[in-house]
């Protein structure tokens, strides 16, 4: 297929990355979304979310008119050749996925698909979906394709175009052969295999990224316990090519969108098919555990108590570089602090908007006024850069935890604070 006809169903961080990048691959793509108002300032060339490149690539499309963005998918999907499925996959009951979305859409569209257009889960979808979406179709004539999503965001659009590989997998392996046809402008490894197959590397390879953390994590307590520098023991494991460097620093907790949701979707599966994943359970244990010894961390850099401590917060986005708040492990420590009696004020550079149990301020220093502590939650790199002298002079306290190993010690302690790292020995 060249220059397909692709209907992109959700235009959240995967469907509007897909779609952009489809149409910058010379597709013809029509995203639909059920909320009017995105839809609205999509089609006007505006993008909400924070990723490099996106809003470019939205303008150049909507300028070629390759791509545009409607409400309401059954009009849409009248001449598809591939409809995209990207809406969302949250947890459910009990911790599966909860497939609500995906099945709306089938239910709307499985009429007026025309025959031989492709039905592609590229929402994260647990192994058997693309069976049940055939089940809900009914039809013979509608492959279903199975192609996960591996992008991250803030890089969003660097991942599509440059993608680590591409998974294809279908019971119809014609159709999955067009399906990765599609992206044969990208240099990438293609695996075509069937559906079970593809829809199974998706979590397979999160909840392994997931487990690296809670481990990595946990070497990191060691490492406190033991008199260990973490710095030094990641790095002596990650020259060795069969661990790598990636995934290997210590943080107050996965969170994010994906990781927790698929965690538990694949515990729900393996049980489902009477598996205990315990090793996957217990990187979900420790998850926890890793929160509350960074909670007992900040009570330690304000004298043993929270009650009434002011703690000044920097970072609230789930990583640098995205303004997603989506289980993001830094509201989970500020909700816990505020649970404790603090008082919490915080900066993000990405985020504006009020939040619960905390007064978000716009300027980096106005969390440091009065402050019993300042705690580093999201990797930012501009908080490096901070005057921490200047920090230091607006505090009352002189505690500063850096839960992500963001921060040289060295320029904390000249600045007159105390520094607290994570599984690295205090500077003497
Ligand atoms: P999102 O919440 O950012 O966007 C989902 C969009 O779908 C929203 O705009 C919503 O309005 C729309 N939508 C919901 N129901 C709809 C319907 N019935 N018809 C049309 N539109 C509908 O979600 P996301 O982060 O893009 O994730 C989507 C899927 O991709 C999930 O399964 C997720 O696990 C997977 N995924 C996400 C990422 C990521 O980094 N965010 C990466 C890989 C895979």
């Amino acid at each position: 297929m060249s220059g397909a006809r692709i209907v992109v169903i959700g235009t959240g961080y995967v469907g509007l990355t897909t779609g952009a990048c489809l149409a910058a691959l010379g597709h013809q793509v029509t995203c639909v979304d059920v909320d009017d108002v995105k839809v609205a300032r999509l089609a006007a060339g505006r993008v909400d979310i924070l990723e490099p490149g996106l809003e470019e690539l939205v303008t150049r499309g909507l300028a070629a008119r390759r791509l545009r963005f409607v409400v309401g998918s059954r009009a849409a999907v009248a001449d598809a050749e591939a409809v995209y499925l990207c809406v969302p996959t949250p947890m459910g009951a009990g911790g599966a996925a909860d497939l609500r979305a995906v099945e709306a859409v089938i239910a709307e569209i499985a009429d007026v698909l025309p025959a031989g257009c492709a039905v592609v889960t590229k929402s994260t979808v647990p192994v058997g979906t693309a069976q049940r979406i055939r089940a809900l179709l009914g039809r013979d004539d509608v492959p279903v394709v199975a192609n996960p999503e591996f992008l991250r965001e803030g890089t969003a659009v660097a991942d599509f175009m440059h993608p680590d590989r591409i998974v294809v997998g279908s019971d119809d392996e014609a159709a999955a052969r067009r399906i990765a046809d599609l992206y044969r402008d990208l240099s990438a490894p293609n695996v075509i295999t069937d559906a079970a197959s593809a829809e199974l590397v998706k979590y397979a390879a999160n909840c392994f990224l997931a487990m690296k953390l809670s481990y990595v994590n946990a070497i990191a307590e060691l490492c406190e316990r033991l008199g260990a520098d973490i710095v030094s023991v990641t790095e002596g494991m990650g020259h060795d090519r069969r661990i790598g460097r990636s995934f290997l620093k210590p943080g107050p907790g996965w969170g994010g969108s994906c990781l927790p949701k698929d965690t538990h979707a694949l515990v729900q599966v393996a049980e489902s098919v009477g598996f205990d994943f315990s090793l996957l359970t217990a990187a979900i244990v420790e998850n926890i555990a890793q929160r509350d010894r960074i909670v007992a961390k900040i009570a330690g850099a304000v004298g043993g108590s929270l009650a009434a401590a002011r703690i000044g917060v920097l970072g609230l986005a789930f990583k640098a570089g995205t303004n997603d708040l989506r289980d993001s492990p830094a509201l989970s420590v500020t909700s816990m602090l505020a649970a404790h009696g603090a008082e919490v004020t915080a900066y993000d550079p990405a985020v504006r908007e009020a939040l619960p149990g905390m007064t978000v301020v716009d300027d980096p220093y106005q969390v440091a006024k009065d402050a019993d502590a300042i705690v580093v939650l999201t990797e930012w790199a501009e908080f490096t850069k901070l005057d921490w002298g200047y920090v230091a002079d607006l505090m009352q306290g002189d505690g500063v935890v850096d839960t992500r190993n963001l921060l040289e010690p060295r320029t904390i302690t000249d600045a007159g604070l105390s520094y607290v790292g994570l599984g690295r020995p205090r500077p003497a």
